[in-house]
């Protein structure tokens, strides 16, 4: 059965969890805010099953077969403005959904904890647009998927490169009613530090969050920034280079131990078609960039072009050599490098306030 020896060997997928026949494996929350499978041994029956699916331990090697590339801006301004970069997860929610189908993906909940969920109507689709740079909690999600792909409704799927990885490792067959997108992904900061930068929020706005975009466009594309608006009509905004939470993450300080190690950043991947910023559009297509946002599109299968083909006459798009539209993307394949100061950071975390976190880790020196 399934035991964490090296934390750095488990993404938190839920695959484990998911496929116990007996239920005998919970996701629980270790000093970190990650979450973990725990085996309760007084009811598991020894299948071997969970470690049989795990999708770090049972990986398979990359065949390096390129992708497609492509340079994408939705048409529709409006839901442009309202996704981290182009807005291309838009176009393929629109599509499965016209079709009545089903899309899975992340959305904050009603204490703005990041968690998997899925819809069924457009009114919904704000929910699962733009990023949240939180790991997600997969919930129910791949049993729901399983559900939903056996009962023949057309389904989306769409998160991080692990999470696909644990979907497919869970499904354990092929389904044509089943596409998968993944993103570019520069690791997942801890829940647990988004818990306690949303108190510090709170406790100095002195009103509830009513809303939060990480990737609010009112300084451009480039300089993307976080906003909360708050029950007292306050807003707050600072760009990545100045919030807390955004030089958290982005200088690696609390994310994932598996991050640092990603086994899923490999040119071929598991899904139809990734997603990113297209972070260098000047140097391959500079007229695509209007600084509201352009979406790298890459299709890795025929299904993923076949859906490709179907949506983009609601885009303005260019193809684009694959070597070219990754070269300013390293987090395609390299995972970030691990700073020595993430250990003291977790340690801090749990002792002081986190007003003091951020005078020790949340400013740029
Ligand atoms: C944690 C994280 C790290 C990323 N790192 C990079 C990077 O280093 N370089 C880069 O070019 N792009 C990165 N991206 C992708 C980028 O932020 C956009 O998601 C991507 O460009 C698609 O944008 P869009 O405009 O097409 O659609 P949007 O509407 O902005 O994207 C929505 C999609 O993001 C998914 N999503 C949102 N939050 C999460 C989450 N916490 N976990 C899993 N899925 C999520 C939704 O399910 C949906 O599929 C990252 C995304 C995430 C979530």
């Amino acid at each position: 059965m399934i035991e964490i020896r090296d934390k750095k060997l488990c993404s938190g997928c839920t695959a484990c969890a998911s496929i116990c026949p007996v239920n005998c494996i919970s996701m629980e929350r270790d000093e970190e805010g990650f979450l973990y499978p725990v085996v309760d041994m007084s009811r598991c029956i020894k299948c071997g099953l969970c470690e049989k699916i795990c999708p770090i331990l049972n990986r398979q090697v990359d065949t390096k077969h390129k992708p497609r590339a492509y340079a994408l801006v939705h048409k529709d301004l409006d839901i442009r403005m309202n996704s981290s970069s182009g807005g291309a997860f838009s176009l393929l929610a629109d599509y499965v959904l016209d079709k009545g189908g089903v899309v899975f993906g992340a959305s904050f909940d009603e204490k703005f904890n990041v968690c998997h969920t899925y819809i069924e109507n457009k009114e919904d689709l704000q929910k699962l647009r733009a990023s949240k740079y939180v790991q997600s909690d997969m919930r129910d999600s791949f049993k729901k998927a399983k559900e939903l792909l056996d009962s023949g409704r057309l389904v989306l799927f769409t998160g991080t490169a692990c999470q696909i990885g644990g979907l497919k490792s869970y499904l354990r067959k092929d389904y044509d009613n089943l596409i998968t997108q993944d993103l570019i992904c520069h690791g997942v900061p801890s829940p647990l530090v988004w818990e306690k930068y949303l108190e510090y929020r709170y406790s100095k706005a002195h009103a509830k969050i009513q809303e939060i975009s990480f990737r609010d466009k009112h300084l451009g594309w480039l300089l993307f920034s976080m906003r909360m608006k708050f029950a007292n009509n306050k807003t707050y905004r600072k760009s990545h280079i100045t919030d807390p939470m955004f030089i958290m993450f982005l200088f690696n300080k609390c994310l994932r131990p598996c991050c640092y190690a990603c086994s899923f950043k490999t040119i071929t991947r598991q899904c139809d078609i990734t997603l990113a910023d297209f972070w260098g559009v000047n140097s391959v297509c500079r007229k695509m960039n209007d600084g509201k946002g352009v979406s790298l599109v890459l299709i890795h299968t025929k299904k993923g072009e076949e859906i490709f083909n179907a949506i983009k006459d609601k885009a303005n798009y260019l193809e684009v050599p694959f070597d070219k539209a990754v070269a300013h993307n390293e987090m395609y394949t390299k995972s970030v490098s691990e700073k020595k100061v993430r250990e003291k950071f977790f340690k801090d975390l749990s002792r002081l306030p986190f007003s003091k976190m951020i005078r020790k880790y949340g400013r740029l020196i």
